[in-house]
């Protein structure tokens, strides 16, 4: 028997509190894991999100070293995988904003503005860089109305 070090043990999982027997898992973000302990992605139990696996199955080699793999929800409805694998994070940020405007006002590209909260469309906003949330939008509009009222605050306070 070859030595094992307790580090490498822990990777293998048996040794792990989290260890699941091997088999299957659905973890606390809805993702199920499978069990491959070898799998240069495993997590200190041994586990890989199966979306992965299923990705790298799908292209026939594994993902490239900045890709994330977009798990849409709806497994669960059809036991089919639907996955898209984004180049980068950011690429996957891209998605997911667009997701959600097309979950809240029913357009992809639609964004909302920051003051009133209502989505419009790309042309109608100023949008401007914004180093904590990606992005700001807002009309110009509310924009101006916003700093007018900031200003009668604080010429009266
Ligand atoms: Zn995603
Ligand atoms: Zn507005």
């Amino acid at each position: 028997m070859q030595q094992v070090s307790p580090l490498k043990r822990n990777r293998y999982g048996r040794f792990n509190s989290n260890w699941k027997g091997g088999k299957p898992y659905t973890d606390h973000q809805g993702y199920i894991r499978i069990y491959i302990p070898l799998h240069y992605k495993a997590s200190s139990n041994g586990y890989v999100h199966e979306h992965i696996v299923i990705a790298e199955k799908t292209l026939g080699k594994k993902l490239p070293e900045k890709a994330v793999v977009h798990h849409y929800a709806g497994y669960e409805l059809d036991g089919k995988y639907k996955i898209v694998i984004c180049e980068d994070k950011g690429y996957h940020n891209f998605l997911h904003k667009r997701m959600r405007a097309l979950k809240k006002c029913g357009h992809p590209s639609w964004r909302r503005c920051r003051i009133c909260g209502k989505w419009d469309k790309p042309e109608n906003l100023y949008i401007r860089p914004d180093n904590k949330n990606g992005e700001q939008a807002f009309h110009r509009i509310c924009k101006n109305a916003y700093a007018r009222k900031r200003y009668h605050f604080k010429k009266g306070g």
